[in-house]
C-alpha cells in the first residue's frame, strides 16, 4: 500500500509549513499558494481519497475539517474562507488523501475558476 505525501509530512519524513496539528488533523500552507492565506487541511487517516468518500465513511471527521477550516481562517485572516475539495484527476484533484484548500485573504468576487 502506497504512502501519501501528505502522510510523509504527517510523519515527518519531508518538511512542511504546519500550521495546526491535532489527533486527528493537520494543517499546513500548500506549497503553490493560490492566495494571500492557502492552507490544506488533511485528516491524518489516509483511508479516504476524497471528501465524498469522507462524507459517507466518517462525517464527523468531515465536520471537524470545516471546523478546523474556519478555525485557520479566523488565525490568518478575517474568518472568511472559500474550502475547496479537488474530487478526481480531472478536477485538477494530484493527492489521492482527501484533503481541503483554505483559501482566504481579499479573494475577488468571481474569481473563482481563474
Ligand atoms: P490537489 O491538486 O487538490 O490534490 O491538491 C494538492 C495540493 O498539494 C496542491 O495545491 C499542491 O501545491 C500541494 N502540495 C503538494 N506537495 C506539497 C508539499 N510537499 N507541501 C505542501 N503542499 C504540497
Amino acid at each position: 500500500m502506497s504512502t501519501s505525501i501528505f502522510s510523509r509530512i504527517i510523519d515527518r519524513e519531508i518538511p512542511a509549513d504546519i500550521v495546526l496539528e491535532t489527533d486527528r488533523m493537520i494543517a499546513f500552507r500548500d506549497i503553490a499558494p493560490k492566495a494571500a492565506v492557502h492552507i490544506l487541511v488533511v485528516p491524518k487517516t489516509e483511508d479516504y481519497a476524497n471528501v465524498v468518500e469522507l462524507a459517507a465513511g466518517d462525517p464527523q471527521l468531515l465536520a471537524e475539517l470545516v471546523a478546523t477550516a474556519q478555525q485557520i481562517a479566523e488565525e490568518h485572516a478575517n474568518g472568511e474562507f472559500r474550502l475547496i475539495f479537488n474530487t478526481g484527476p480531472s478536477s485538477g484533484q494530484t493527492v489521492f488523501h482527501v484533503h481541503a484548500h483554505v483559501l482566504s485573504g481579499a479573494l475577488e468576487e468571481g474569481s473563482l475558476g481563474r
